[in-house]
């Protein structure tokens, strides 16, 4: 009985002890705390629960983040990007359709528009992580040296376009986007400023005509929705299979750069693709809007949205 306290005596002395022990050692990880490593060092070998903390504070912040971030981006790059070809029609001698002052003086060409536009696609594509491949960026066309590309026995524009058909080809384009401007004047020669509108053509009858479809609804809706935001009540003409196209004067048959193989095309083209005819530049504000850098900014940024639409939804034909 009397042992008793002085047991719990001495154990109260060891714990004092024990306790007393305690701020030296405190004392010790607060002097060097310049130096981190040092201190989990000393710290393990004075009191293993005091250890603890300060490992796990000092695993997370440096590996994870980094860590994380490698793995989930690694596989991305490994597949490329897609790679998205933009025709700006015609080029070179072939201005496409043009628009005149009253005076029958020359406003501006077709060709030199489309390119404007296709530059500003570009950009707008390559900001969003796409690859791009022009079929030209300048004022040239594609078959500088008049040659029988598609070998049918005559140098026309039909060379022209097989050329460029053969470039998307050859580089595995993922999808095409040929971008044209309407025109319209009347059989009589009158001028129509007041006829315009957006039509985007595709190809029904192709192995990825789905494709073709899908592509052409959502650049249709994008470029409807962002000249309408432009201030411009822009007819929307819908998208449209491109053999009905009434001004081909040969009764309508497949566009070139769309259409299947064929005695005007030696090969076709390999991937889902769309002619966009953006806006007449026979109309008033329509040609205003193409002259106008900011528009066509809109324009291209609606082509582009158009691009990531396809994509994002590329498992839902
Ligand atoms: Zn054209």
């Amino acid at each position: 009985m009397v042992r008793w306290p002085l047991l719990l005596a001495s154990l109260l002395y060891l714990l004092v002890a024990a306790s007393a022990c305690a701020p030296p050692a405190l004392g010790a990880v607060e002097t060097p705390d310049a130096l981190t490593p040092t201190p989990t060092a000393t710290g393990t070998a004075t009191a293993k629960p005091t250890v603890t903390p300060p490992p796990p504070t000092a695993t997370p912040p440096p590996p994870t983040p980094t860590a994380t971030l490698l793995p989930t981006q690694t596989p991305s790059p490994t597949p490329l990007p897609p790679l998205i070809a933009i025709d700006p029609g015609h080029g070179g001698r072939d201005l496409g359709a043009v628009r005149v002052h009253s005076d029958g003086s020359l406003a501006f060409t077709e060709s030199d528009v489309n390119l404007a536009i296709a530059l500003r696609v570009r950009d707008a594509l390559e900001d969003r992580g796409y690859r791009v491949l022009l079929t030209r960026d300048g004022d040239y066309g594609l078959n500088p040296e008049d040659l029988d590309v598609n070998g049918d026995g005559a140098v026309d524009h039909l060379d022209d376009l097989q050329a460029r058909i053969d470039m998307v080809n050859d580089a595995g384009a993922d999808i095409l986007i040929s971008i044209h401007q309407n025109s319209f004047v009347w059989p009589n020669g009158r001028r129509a400023p007041d006829v315009g509108g957006t039509v985007t053509f595709y190809n029904a009858y192709r192995e990825f005509a789905d494709h073709n479809k899908r592509l052409a609804r959502y650049i249709q809706q994008e470029l409807v929705a962002a000249i309408t935001e432009l201030g411009h009540d822009v007819q929307d003409r819908g998208v449209q299979v491109d053999h009905q196209l009434e001004s081909d004067p040969e009764g309508g048959r497949f566009l070139i750069v769309l259409g299947p193989e064929s005695a005007r095309t030696a090969r076709a083209s390999q991937m889902p693709g769309v002619l966009s005819e953006t806006l007449f530049l026979t109309h008033d504000i329509e040609a205003e809007l193409l002259q106008d850098p900011q528009a066509l900014d809109a324009m291209a940024e609606a082509y582009a949205r158009a691009v990531e639409l396809y994509f994002q939804n590329e498992a839902t034909p």
